[in-house]
């Protein structure tokens, strides 16, 4: 049985063909826009059409789903947004959908859009403070008029939108308190697991009632594919974004998906290395003259670093980010002059990549000009480093 598997272990030998003679070792990618069948058709059974399903996602669903610990199976997607609207989309009209003040922005606008619609309101939570997270929750409770004994999954009526640690301030949230209230006042919660992946964070153990991962980022981990996941413990909530996923015909392709698991093969490695050089990285720059901040919960002076320590097993992940003595135009300017480190968005690949995020005009005004978003990669942290000491010295000229 592969179900004691440790996790480094199971994302290499998860989702491959039956251990029969001549069985190819990796799963084929079925170029199929429809399956053959006959009679009387059970779409939770029968493949029937590609929308329906696909063998080629199998894989992936598999071994994200067992990594999440979660009962339910995984359902992939073709982007990390895809995965989100499939349980954002669920709320009915009169919700409230809470999301913490610095996420991921496309979460947000998807939830704004809903509240233009007239179909959600959108309450932002500052999710390091706990204690207001919580008198939000119940205040949004008692106004939808929901409870622990009628909470339905299957179309949240409050719904707490979690991302820990944050993008881009790295800021985390006590998910297990969170999720307990929540669970108690009949909210559901999502997480948004990206940063941490589910080597270094379960968040269902923790209490949530579903994970969405943009497999994008460290899942498949090479910068060459979008696609996104979901995972849960409620039927009920698998079959409504399964549903979501049929009618919407938010689905991933079969080469997208065989990227994605080819990718995902090396997932234990990638983290172990990439959190390793975050780490080495973040205690240097926070000897670095020139950087005023380094935000990253594995370093002790972090006010995340304590929650982070027993939340996130294993590394406190591979992104930071620091705050330079400079203004935007000196900050683009290191930014430039960067040779390995590659300027561009997204994170999780096995290349870093370096980004001031103001450089979006849909960022918060909270995030300060000077801040740099480090996606670490897995090159050497001395050549990683090199480049920017060599990088940061225009600053003095
Ligand atoms: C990238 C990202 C997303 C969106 O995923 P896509 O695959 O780009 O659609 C959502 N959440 C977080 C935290 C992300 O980093």
């Amino acid at each position: 049985m592969t179900e004691n598997y440790a996790p480094d272990t199971f994302v290499v030998s998860g989702g491959r063909p039956a251990h029969e003679h001549d069985a190819p070792v990796n799963p084929p990618v079925v170029f199929s826009s429809t399956f053959r069948g006959a009679g009387s058709v059970d779409i939770s059974t029968d493949k029937v059409y590609a929308r329906f399903a696909n063998p080629s996602w199998d894989g992936m669903e598999e071994i994200v789903a067992q990594l999440e610990g979660a009962s339910q199976p995984g359902l992939l997607f073709p982007s990390g947004m895809a995965a989100i609207a499939s349980v954002i989309d669920l709320v009915p009209a009169g919700s409230i959908i809470l999301l913490p003040k610095h996420t991921y922005m496309a979460s947000v606008t998807m939830a704004k859009d809903l509240e233009r619609r007239g179909i959600a309101t959108v309450v932002r939570l500052d999710i390091e403070d706990t204690d207001s997270c919580i008198r939000a929750f119940e205040e949004a409770a008692a106004s939808a008029g929901v409870s622990a004994e009628t909470v339905n999954y299957a179309a949240p009526k409050v719904l707490a939108w979690l991302e820990s640690p944050t993008n881009p301030m790295l800021e985390v949230a006590d998910l297990p308190a969170l999720c307990q209230a929540a669970r108690r006042l009949g909210i559901v919660t999502a997480v948004d697991n990206t940063f941490a992946t589910p080597l270094l964070q379960q968040p269902l153990s923790l209490g949530a009632d579903v994970v969405v991962h943009s497999a994008t980022k460290y899942l498949s981990g090479h910068s060459d594919v979008l696609l996104g996941i979901t995972a849960t413990n409620h039927e009920e909530l698998y079959q409504a974004m399964r549903h979501h996923r049929i009618t919407n015909g938010a689905i991933p392709g079969p080469m997208e998906a065989w990227l994605g698991l080819r990718g995902l093969r090396t997932l234990s490695l990638r983290v172990e290395r990439a959190v390793a050089n975050a780490q080495e990285l973040a205690e240097r720059f926070e000897k670095h003259p020139m950087v005023r901040e380094v935000r990253y919960p594995g370093l002790p002076s972090d006010k995340g670093h304590e929650l982070a320590k027993k939340q996130l097993k294993g590394g406190f992940g591979a992104v930071l980010c620091i705050v330079l003595d400079a203004d935007a135009e000196q900050t683009e300017r290191v930014v430039q002059a960067l040779q390995l480190w590659t300027p561009a968005t997204s994170l999780g690949g096995v290349e870093s990549l370096v980004e001031r995020r103001r450089r979006h005009g849909s960022e918060p005004e909270s995030i300060p000009v000077s801040l740099l978003r480090l996606a670490v990669g897995i090159e050497n942290v001395d050549d990683l480093y090199a480049d920017f000491e060599r990088a940061l010295a225009i600053l003095g000229d």
